[in-house]
């Protein structure tokens, strides 16, 4: 499949990797929104939110499950973060592979 973060999962397309299990891998973004910025993967390629479903929602489970962790291996957990979905055209996704953006390191003051 051609899919950008299919492919970083394979291991096709390198990333800076923070987090990896048998249900999500976490890596660096590559044009960071905030000094920590994360983008965590299902490894399961659901397109976007609007197909989450009874089925594959074990992947979001699994992946909400270690944001915290995340955040605190990172260092940035008890400060705060900001965790982000963008689904669809009018979200502004632009990787058509679910993804959370867990951006932390600063304070957010806009929605
Ligand atoms: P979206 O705009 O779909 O919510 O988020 C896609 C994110 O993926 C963007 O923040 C973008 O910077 C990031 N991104 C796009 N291509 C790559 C890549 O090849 N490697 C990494 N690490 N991040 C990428
Ligand atoms: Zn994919």
């Amino acid at each position: 499949m051609d899919c950008l973060f299919c492919k970083i999962i394979d291991g096709e397309i390198p990333s800076n990797k923070v987090y990896e299990d048998d249900m999500m891998l976490a890596f660096r973004d590559i044009n960071p929104q905030a000094p920590e910025h994360i983008v965590i993967v299902p490894k399961c390629h659901i397109a976007s939110a609007n197909e989450i479903n009874a089925e594959n929602v074990k992947y979001v489970a699994a992946i909400w499950e270690k944001i915290p962790q995340i955040a605190s291996e990172l260092g940035f957990a008890e400060n705060g973060y900001r965790v982000v979905n963008n689904c669809g055209e009018d979200g502004g996704q632009t990787v058509p592979h679910l993804h959370f953006h867990l951006m932390g390191g600063k304070k957010f003051t806009d929605l």
